[in-house]
């Protein structure tokens, strides 16, 4: 018997849903408890359903887990994490979240709904705010949060500790790894000893899920940053780990100094919680000048923390720098179980 709270994925099968039974293995406070799919998984074990992609093996007890279809009842947990192929999430997530469940979403399909709160906790925490909004609007004794795509949460976790010196504009230019188109994404004769720049519809979610992050929460609206944010996205031959060249300007003008010791003593709600995938620092800034790199950088803190280096002056506009981040983990899995665990401390996963 385990007093944990049963949690289920949504999506377990896919390149995401690995990723969210490797983090919560043993996790303190959730167990994994039911696994759902598509029809085509469902009634197989899990270790024939699903091609395992990360190192080892699927835990012994996942692997023998049965797959059900996505169909809400009375055997699926209240807290789903929801990995999904984005063609079929829209309507299952609303399935769910009316059914009662609460559904932590990492598909982009309702990130940017205005009662739908996208959070980087350790920056908008306060944008849970808008969840007995959105209850109340769609009538659905659930809900839906989401967490925001992978290349926006490493520009959002750079950005965030600088919000104070009022952000105006921002250039951001990717070099995205490849497993965040998925498997088995981009055929290697496309990517290895090359770059492709372009990913279908990701600067626009950069561009506008910064501005949504960065904003301010009322209880019945959230409200975009007013920054002007451009974004060029490309895919580069790294495995995991996706790099933002990013330049800023300022309404005041820090010092490099002061920016610096703005990224150095950022701490958030997952960490005055003390939250169980909570990074110590959610930003460490790297003074050697040839850092972050995803091969050393990706991984601090479990995947969960964001590298920031090269802080310099920008002829164009202030600052310029580098920030990286761990793709599927604190792109995609670890940040869902992070908010997941800031809304059980906040009560929001009780009844
Ligand atoms: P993936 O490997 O293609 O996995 C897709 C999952 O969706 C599989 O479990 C699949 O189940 C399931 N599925 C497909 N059709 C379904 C249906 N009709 N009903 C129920 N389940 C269905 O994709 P992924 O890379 O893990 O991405 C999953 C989601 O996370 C996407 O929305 C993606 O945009 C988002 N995301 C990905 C990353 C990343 O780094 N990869 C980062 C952030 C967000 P079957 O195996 O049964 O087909």
């Amino acid at each position: 018997m385990t007093n944990k709270m049963e949690v289920g994925i949504l999506g377990a099968t896919g390149m995401v849903g690995q990723q969210f039974i490797r983090f919560l293995e043993g996790h303190p406070w959730f167990e994994i408890t039911w696994l759902g799919a598509s029809g085509r998984s469902a009634g197989k074990r899990y270790s024939d359903a699903a091609k395992w992609n990360l190192s080892g093996d699927a835990p012994d007890r996942i692997r023998s887990m049965q797959v059900t279809e996505s169909v809400a009842g009375n055997s699926v947990p209240k807290l789903l994490f929801s990995a999904m192929d984005a063609s079929v999430a829209t309507e299952i997530e609303r399935a769910f979240a009316a059914a009662g469940h609460i559904v932590v979403s990492n598909s982009s399909n309702h990130r940017m709904e205005p009662d739908v709160p996208l959070l980087v906790p350790e920056v908008n925490a306060c944008h849970l705010r808008i969840l007995p909004w959105q209850k109340q609007l769609r009538g659905w004794q659930g809900a839906i949060v989401t967490n925001p795509n992978c290349s926006t949460v490493t520009l959002t976790m750079a950005l965030g500790p600088l919000k104070p010196f009022g952000i105006r504009r921002v250039i951001a230019t990717t070099m995205q790894a490849v497993s965040g188109a998925g498997y088995p994404g981009v055929p290697s004769m496309d990517i290895l000893g090359n770059i492709v720049p372009y990913i279908g519809k990701e600067e626009e979610k950069m561009q506008e899920e910064t501005q949504k992050i960065l904003g301010t929460a009322t209880s019945e609206r959230i409200e975009p940053l007013d920054a002007l944010v451009s974004a060029h996205c490309n895919r580069v031959a790294v495995i995991d780990g996706h790099t933002v060249a990013v330049s800023v300007e300022f309404e005041s003008n820090p010092s490099q100094a002061e920016v610096i010791e703005a990224l150095q003593s950022f701490r958030g709600e997952p960490q005055k919680r003390n939250l169980p995938s909570a990074p110590a620092a959610p930003v460490h800034y790297l003074p050697e000048q040839d850092r972050p790199q995803p091969r050393r950088d990706a991984e601090r803190e479990r995947g969960m923390a964001c590298s920031v280096g090269r802080l310099r002056p920008c002829p164009v506009l202030h600052w310029k720098f580098v920030a990286l981040a761990h793709n599927t983990i604190r792109g995609a899995a670890g940040a869902a179980v992070l908010n997941a665990e800031l809304m059980f401390v906040e009560g929001l996963l009780d009844g």
